[in-house]
């Protein structure tokens, strides 16, 4: 057998892979140091170094029920034993049908029909071409462009990136090579002081494009990686009415808000209003696997298909990977058989007394929190080797990016094990506070 040297020496492992892996928006040349993890149970990441760290992100909103769950772990095993993949074209299985019937029934009536594909972006670009293929097939071929607002997040391939904040969207090198859509100001959160006046530039734009826009698309309540923006739920029903008005689509990316984060089940609820589309993904398998799926109205649906030829046009080579269907579909009925409500709300709770001391520290700008995700905005970007070595030494992860400093923990993360985490962050602020420049 051919002898791998690096794989057979541990010492070598972090060398090799920070001098020939790439992490997410990391420099190949001068990365950021990766922490290199062992295992991971419940709420607790183990790093290979025997340190265990209280994890604030649920692995990018995923981990809901926590890592190494027996019921998933199980639930893998088994469809493990009946098959890991088949293609999906001209064949089925029951992971996926259980799956679709889950979503089908969790969300509102008018969603009935599932588009399963391999991650969240790919999600968003299913959803794009839903909304054009639909207007196309009812001859109004000129609708093509995208509505949104600014702040927003969707994802990094080209047709995600095209409908995030154009500044803050992380991909502002691609501007001349993307679509050019529509961006109304960022939604406000609202205090009681809701103004008709934060909709007219999104009216105005709406109205004076609507021959040429297919969709608007907006993350409901939370902006995520966008800036962590939380905002009024007064937004999502104008979306609606204007978008009615105006016979343009309405797609919600639930992809992180999704499953229960924000403190209702999809946070579309938190407004009552029904996309024509949905994209979801993230915690859909539990942090498992990667899986995304773009629900559709029974009218998007058949509106594709109007001219007579309109199939479509995707088909992932993973789709509906039995595997990933297999553990959301587990993932799903364990937050159902939870008291998953109780939990995120006591969360809210917790993390909105523990945070709120820093408010007034200097470095900060802002705490905001909904659900079971808080955030502390700074003043001027943090710095992050340092501040990501102070969380690890004192035995927690999170892992901030910009101006922001947040955390969305598993939500069988305990009230000592919350604490932890809020303390540290009010910790570091206070330090950073006190620190000269
Ligand atoms: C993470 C995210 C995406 C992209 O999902 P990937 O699985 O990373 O491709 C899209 N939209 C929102 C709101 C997200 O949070």
């Amino acid at each position: 057998m051919r002898d791998f040297k690096i794989s057979n020496d541990p010492k070598f492992w972090q060398p090799y892979d920070r001098k020939h892996i790439w992490h997410p928006y990391t420099s190949m040349l001068h990365p950021m140091p990766a922490f290199m993890v062992a295992g991971a149970e419940g709420v607790y990441l183990r790093l290979s170094d025997g340190r265990r760290l209280i994890d604030g992100m649920s692995s990018w909103w995923t981990a809901i029920h926590g890592y190494n769950h027996p019921r998933l772990n199980a639930a893998i095993e088994e469809q493990l034993k009946s098959m890991a993949h088949v293609m999906f074209g001209g064949l089925t299985h029951q992971p996926v049908i259980c799956l679709a019937e889950r979503l089908i029934e969790l969300t509102a009536d008018p969603l009935q029909h599932v588009f399963f594909c391999d991650s969240g972006s790919v999600s968003v670009e299913v959803a794009i071409k839903m909304a054009i293929q639909y207007w196309f097939a009812q001859g109004k071929t000129n609708k093509q462009r995208l509505l949104t607002v600014r702040g927003g997040y969707h994802g990094d391939t080209f047709g995600a990136m095209s409908v995030c904040d154009p500044v803050n969207g992380m991909h502002q090198m691609f501007t001349g090579v993307l679509p050019q859509h529509l961006f109304a100001p960022k939604p406000h959160r609202d205090d009681g002081n809701w103004d008709d006046g934060w909709m007219n530039e999104f009216k105005s734009l709406l109205e004076s494009h609507r021959d040429e826009v297919a969709a608007v698309i907006a993350e409901p309540i939370v902006q995520g990686a966008g800036g962590m923006n939380i905002y009024s739920a007064e937004y999502l029903r104008r979306f609606r009415k204007l978008c009615d008005e105006n016979d343009v689509l309405l797609i919600f990316d639930e992809i992180a808000t999704g499953f229960g984060r924000t403190g209702k089940l999809f946070a579309c609820e938190h407004a009552d209003v029904v996309p024509d589309i949905m994209c979801l993904g993230k915690a859909l398998t539990g942090g498992y696997m990667t899986l995304a799926a773009t629900l559709a109205s029974t009218r998007v649906a058949e509106g594709i298909s109007a001219d007579g030829s309109g199939v479509l046009m995707h088909g992932p080579t993973f789709m509906a990977n039995p595997l990933a269907c297999r553990v959301a579909m587990e993932s799903i009925d364990l937050l159902l058989e939870s008291p998953w409500q109780e939990r995120v709300e006591a969360i809210e709770k917790q993390i909105k007394k523990e945070l709120e001391p820093c408010r007034h520290l200097p470095v900060v700008a802002d705490v905001r929190n909904i659900g079971a995700i808080g955030v502390v905005e700074t003043k001027t970007p943090v710095k992050m080797p340092e501040i990501q070595e102070r969380f690890v030494e004192s035995g927690v992860w999170i892992r901030p990016f910009g101006n922001l400093v947040y955390i969305m923990p598993p939500y069988i993360i305990k009230p000592d094990e919350l604490s932890k985490l809020t303390g540290v962050i009010c910790r570091v602020m206070k330090e950073l506070s006190a620190q000269p420049g």
